[in-house]
């Protein structure tokens, strides 16, 4: 069992992987200006000696050793409370490899159909862990024309699938879209994107294989310029992490990194078992950003004389309620926590999709709230260097001034943040991310209906209105 160094991390990226951006094939993603920040941020998180975050990075397997703790299988509430606070200070270029948390839950389900698969796991989360490796969520198939299964489409190929079984692997061909992190982690852990009809049995596929294997192409996209400025951009300039376009051009994978491959009742067990951690990731981000934008909302308030205004604290109020809400449902659901048969504890499924839900369903409306106080200066502002120039510089302090305890560069650092977080490229990624990652509201909805207890409301409802039951 080895832990990496930064440095080891970032050398561990010259694998002669094949990934793309702005129409560039790159031999070393470690020089691509683009990659900069989410190798970086990605990096950072090898960092077990950090003072403040060393010891909550790395955790004690059973087997003797140190690793990270994004492997912690959580056995109890503490052990739950960790993961929680590790999630809210690690980059999303280690969050995802939660992947092998969700695997680990779905375990004893896979070994009960087959064996041979269960083992494939465990052996693969104990060979990440140990190695100190990072995996990514990679299950969204590009799906064609939603209204037709997998095996309906024009091109066979629209959801990953087996095109060869030999007697030592199989050969997979097809794309997974949106993969967050996937030029920058180690291990495409592949999982079907929805559960597979008996038909389907090619579709029904599941692995994981490094980001070089042959076949395998990623083509990246993010919201971020190359180059950042952090006065304008207070939170994309080193925040940012590319997602992958990621091909699988006639892939072989050893049967030994095979987790199913074929056995269609498994399919959506595999694929809803990432459903819940990818959530709880979703509701720890929105619970923080939540708390800034009540931060921001009371700034721009303040700074410009409306502090006593009433529609100004009405729209403040409304936000705090939006992070309150939010803040108490993660706490519900870590506190309410559920177990699987071998023992893994995991946060509240009803109230963590209902937490996801509430924050998806009600983000465009808060962030118009911040719009609404903030002003124009949110898109119109002018930038740092016009700021540094004395010659338009002055006019943007004589006229950005409000009063005397204002400090107009303070002034323009929030409006930036603002404009960064909702208003421009990043921020309009958000509002896609809300929506969209971890399952876009159906996918929420779809798990409260199955997991809320109907009957026991039923019987509530009949007693209310009279009938004995
Ligand atoms: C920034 C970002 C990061 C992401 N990261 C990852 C990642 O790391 N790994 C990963 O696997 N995925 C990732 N995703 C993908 C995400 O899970 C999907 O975008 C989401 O599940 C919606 O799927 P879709 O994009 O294919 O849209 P669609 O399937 O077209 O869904 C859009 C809407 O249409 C609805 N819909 C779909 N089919 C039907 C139908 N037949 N009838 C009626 N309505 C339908 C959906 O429920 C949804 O409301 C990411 C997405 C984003 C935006």
């Amino acid at each position: 069992m080895a832990l990496k160094s930064p440095e080891q991390y970032v050398e561990s990226l010259r694998d002669g992987r094949v990934t793309f951006w702005d129409g560039e094939n790159i031999p070393d993603i470690t020089k691509f200006p683009r990659f900069r920040v989410p190798i970086a941020l990605t990096a950072k998180d090898y960092e077990y000696d950090d003072p403040e975050l060393g010891a909550l990075r790395r955790y004690k397997p059973e087997e003797g050793g140190d690793a990270h703790r994004i492997y912690q299988i959580p056995r109890n509430t503490e052990e739950l409370n960790k993961r929680v606070e590790l999630l809210g200070h690690t980059s999303i270029g280690t969050a995802v490899s939660s992947v092998f948390t969700a695997l680990m839950s779905v375990k004893d389900q896979v070994s009960a159909v087959n064996p041979q698969y269960g083992e494939n796991i465990e052996r693969m989360y104990r060979y990440c862990r140990d190695n100190d490796l990072r995996g990514a969520e990679v299950i969204t198939d590009p799906k064609g024309d939603r209204k037709r299964r997998a095996h309906e489409q024009d091109d066979p190929d629209l959801y990953v699938r087996v095109v060869e079984r030999r007697k030592d692997g199989i050969v997979v061909r097809g794309a997974k879209l949106h993969i967050t992190a996937a030029s920058v982690i180690h291990e495409l852990v592949v999982m079907p994107t929805k559960g597979m009809r008996q038909d389907e049995t090619d579709y029904a596929v599941s692995f994981s294989i490094p980001v070089n294997t042959p076949g395998v192409k990623i083509i990246n996209r993010n919201f971020a310029p190359a180059e950042l400025n952090a006065f304008d951009y207070p939170a994309s300039s080193h925040h940012s992490m590319p997602e992958g376009f990621v091909i699988f051009d006639d892939v072989f994978v050893p049967w030994d990194r095979v987790f199913l491959a074929g056995e269609v009742q498994l399919a959506s067990k595999l694929a809803q078992s990432l459903g819940l951690w990818e959530r709880t990731g979703g509701v720890i981000g929105a619970v923080e950003t939540s708390e800034l934008f009540v931060g921001l909302a009371q700034l721009v308030t303040e700074m410009q004389g409306k502090e006593s205004d009433a529609v100004a604290q009405a729209s403040i109020a409304e936000l705090i309620t939006y992070a309150q809400m939010l803040k108490m449902s993660l706490d519900y659901a870590c506190r309410h926590y559920e177990k699987t048969e071998s023992g893994m504890v995991y946060p509240n499924t009803l109230a963590i999709n209902a937490a996801k839900y509430y924050y998806a369903a009600n983000y465009h409306q808060t962030v118009k709230y911040l719009h609404d106080l903030s002003g124009g200066l949110v898109l119109t502002l002018p930038g740092e260097a016009d700021l540094r120039n004395p010659e338009s510089g002055k006019y943007i302090r004589k006229y950005l001034h409000t009063k005397q305890s204002v400090d107009v560069e303070q002034r323009m650092r929030v409006y930036n943040l603002i404009r960064d977080l909702t208003a421009d490229a990043y921020g309009g990624w958000h509002f896609v991310v809300a929506l969209q990652a971890g399952g876009g509201l159906p996918a929420q909805r779809f798990m409260m209906n199955r997991t809320y207890d109907i009957k026991a409301a039923k019987e509530k409802a009949l007693r209310a209105a009279g009938v004995k039951v």
